[in-house]
Parts: structure tokens; sequence; C-alpha cells
């Protein structure tokens, strides 16, 4: 049932101490019924708390998914169809695949958070993106107060973005999903690198997955030990004229020619270059060892870190003429 003034504190990453006007945990799906009074208030919606940055406390209802299920739905020669239950881990999702040697999310292990964020920054990590194995969206409409189905196409999926997050944010709770996994793996081993980790092992989506996990861990602050929400800034996408104005400038400057000509710069370079590796502003920082991530060593509030996020953008726009643009979503 709704509870008020409800502490989120152990409900995001970050550990920022915020209270919610109204909070429901969601655990099944006849509770949707009791959000039509809440429909034109301020809502969000919760899963895992690792992609969130609280600036404050929130007015208006947190619905925080729970929703719990697995079960196959269909399959043919080539692929199975998975319907999940958006309330599910991540990652006990990726293991679940493994264990039934279905291919396709084991370039995506160790993605904190839960299954129905997924499509909504369409996460991506090692050269796949979840739009890659997404066959169909169910979510509940917020508005309309009613079930909606997306297919994969509907849902305008791009580099860490989707209509869910920049055209109907919280408008959409999405309850379940249908991932469309490989019987036969198609082996993505270019990116960083996923091949030296492997090594002489036997190439399977178990030891894709593995070297993954141990390169992510060696790489990435654990949340648990030092409260962040990984990759704080987008990658920005430049056109050719900027880039070439920058290499003039910076000849090493790492950059990524995307599907649509635009390039993609490394944000964490940015950073790392313009010298906020390691830097803090009293209780938050930049990571010492990943630029791109910002971190609290000590109690603060969410408004610190927005102050970190702003000077690290205002010194990247004015050294390097890019802005930089946050992948973490601002509640409020
Ligand atoms: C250490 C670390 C490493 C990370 N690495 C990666 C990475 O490699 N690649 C990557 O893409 N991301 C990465 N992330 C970001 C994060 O893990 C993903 O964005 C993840 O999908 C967030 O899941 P969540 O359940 O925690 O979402 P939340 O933080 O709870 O929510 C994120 C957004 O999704 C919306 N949302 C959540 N659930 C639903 C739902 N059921 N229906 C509709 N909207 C919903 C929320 O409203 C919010 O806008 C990392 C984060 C951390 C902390």
């Amino acid at each position: 049932m709704i509870q008020y003034q409800h502490s989120l504190e152990e409900l995001n990453s970050f550990r920022i101490s915020a209270k919610a006007e109204a909070y429901l945990a969601l655990e099944r799906l006849d509770q949707l019924a009791l959000l039509s009074d809440w429909r034109n208030r301020p809502n969000y919606i919760l899963g895992g708390g690792s992609n969130i940055l609280l600036a404050g406390d929130l007015p208006g209802l947190v619905i925080h998914n729970q929703l719990k299920g697995k079960r196959l739905v269909g399959q043919d020669q080539e692929f199975v169809y998975l319907e999940v239950a958006a309330g599910e881990n991540w990652q006990e999702l990726v293991l679940y695949s493994l264990a039934n040697n279905w291919a396709g999310l084991e370039n995506l292990a160790l993605i904190p958070g839960s299954v129905g964020a997924a499509p909504v920054q369409n996460i991506g990590a090692y050269g796949v993106e979840f739009s890659e194995v997404c066959h169909l969206i169910q979510a509940w409409d917020m508005q309309q107060q009613r079930f909606c189905k997306f297919e994969s196409t509907d849902c305008q999926f791009a580099y860490r973005d989707s209509i869910f997050k920049s055209l109907y944010p919280g408008r959409f709770i999405i309850c379940s999903l249908v991932l469309k996994l490989r019987r036969q793996p198609s082996y993505r081993l270019d990116y960083g690198n996923i091949r030296e980790e492997i090594g002489d092992q036997p190439l399977s989506i178990r030891a894709v997955a593995e070297a993954v996990m141990r390169i992510r861990r060696s790489k990435l602050p654990d949340p648990k030990e030092l409260p962040n929400a990984g990759s704080f800034f987008k990658n920005p996408l430049v056109a050719a004229e900027k880039l070439e104005q920058l290499l003039a400038q910076y000849p090493k400057m790492p950059h990524y020619l995307q599907a649509d000509g635009r390039l993609k710069l490394a944000a964490g370079w940015l950073i790392d270059q313009a010298g906020w590796k390691g830097k803090r502003m009293g209780a938050v920082g930049v990571h010492e060892r990943q630029a791109l991530v910002l971190v609290k060593y000590a109690e603060a509030r969410g408004q610190e870190i927005v102050q970190l996020a702003e000077a690290v953008q205002q010194d990247i726009a004015q050294k390097f003429g890019v802005n930089l643009v946050p992948e973490v979503n601002y509640w409020p």
C-alpha cells in the first residue's frame, strides 16, 4: 500500500538521503489500479536506483517496481523468447541465461539494476546494447490507465536513449519484457580487452561473461563500497568538422565512428585530460581511476553531486567546446 514520507536512502546507489512524498512497492499488477489518483501528480518509477541522482526530496509518488517472474513464451530454430518481469535483477537474468546456454546477454554482465530499466536508457557495454535482444515491451500507461505493448522498433532505441527516457519519462511503467536470445552464440569480442582476458580458455558465452565481469570489477568502483551511479556522463557525439578541430590540438584524442556518421568521443578521456581525475569537492569527487564516475566519499546531499557535475561540464565546455550530457537521471 502507499506509504508517505518514505526514505529512499537504501534505494539509490549514491546512498543519498532523501524522502518520497508517497511510495508504492509494486509487487502485483492489480496494484496499478491504485495509481489513478496520482496520474496528474509527479511520479517516478524506481528500479534498483543505480542510474538516478536524488537532488532533493521528491514531491509525488515513487513507484518501486518489484514485479517478479520469468517464463519461456516461444522458440524457433534460432531464438528462444523469454518473458521477464521488470522487477527482476539484471545480473541474475544474465546468470540465468548463461545457465540455460542462451546467448545475447553475456557482454552485458554485471550491469547493476533491474530488468525494467534496461530499455529506458538502452543499457550497453562491451559493444552490445539492450536493443539487440529486445523483442517486446509491456507497460502500463499512467496517462491512459491501460496496458500497452511496444515492439522493439517502436522504442527509438539510440545510444543510452529510448522514448521511455527522452519522450515519456514517468509515463510508462515497464512491467515486463520479452527478450530474444540466441540458441547459437554470435560472439562480440572486439570491444575493450575481452579477447585478451579470455586468453587460451575455450570460447563460450560463460567465458565471455566471466571476462567482462573481471574487467568491470577491476575498473569500476562497487557502489556498495563507494557510492556512485556508474558512468555519470554520456560519451558526446560530434560532427566530423568538430573532431578535425579537436584532433589538430589533441592528436591522441580517442574517437569512434557511429553508424549515423557522427563521431563519439570518450567523455572519461576529456575529463581526465582536463585534470579532474581524483579531484574532490568536499565529500564528493571524480573517481581516482575512472574519470567518468562521480563518487560520494562521505555523507553528502544530492546537490553537492549536481554542483560537481556542473563544474565538470563547464570546464569541459570551456576547454574543448564539447557539451557533456548526464547519463544519470536527476530527480526531481
Ligand atoms: C557501477 C555501475 C556500473 C554501471 N554500468 C553500466 C553500463 O555498463 N552500461 C549501462 O548502460 N549502464 C550502466 N550503469 C547504469 C545502470 O546500471 C543502468 O542504467 C540500469 O539499467 C539502471 O537500472 P535501475 O533498475 O537501477 O534503474 P533506476 O536507477 O531505478 O532507474 C533508472 C531510470 O529508469 C527508469 N525506470 C526504472 N525502472 C523502470 C520501469 N520499470 N519502467 C519505466 N521506467 C523505469 C527510472 O524512472 C529512471 O529514469 C551502471 C551503474 C553503476 C552504479
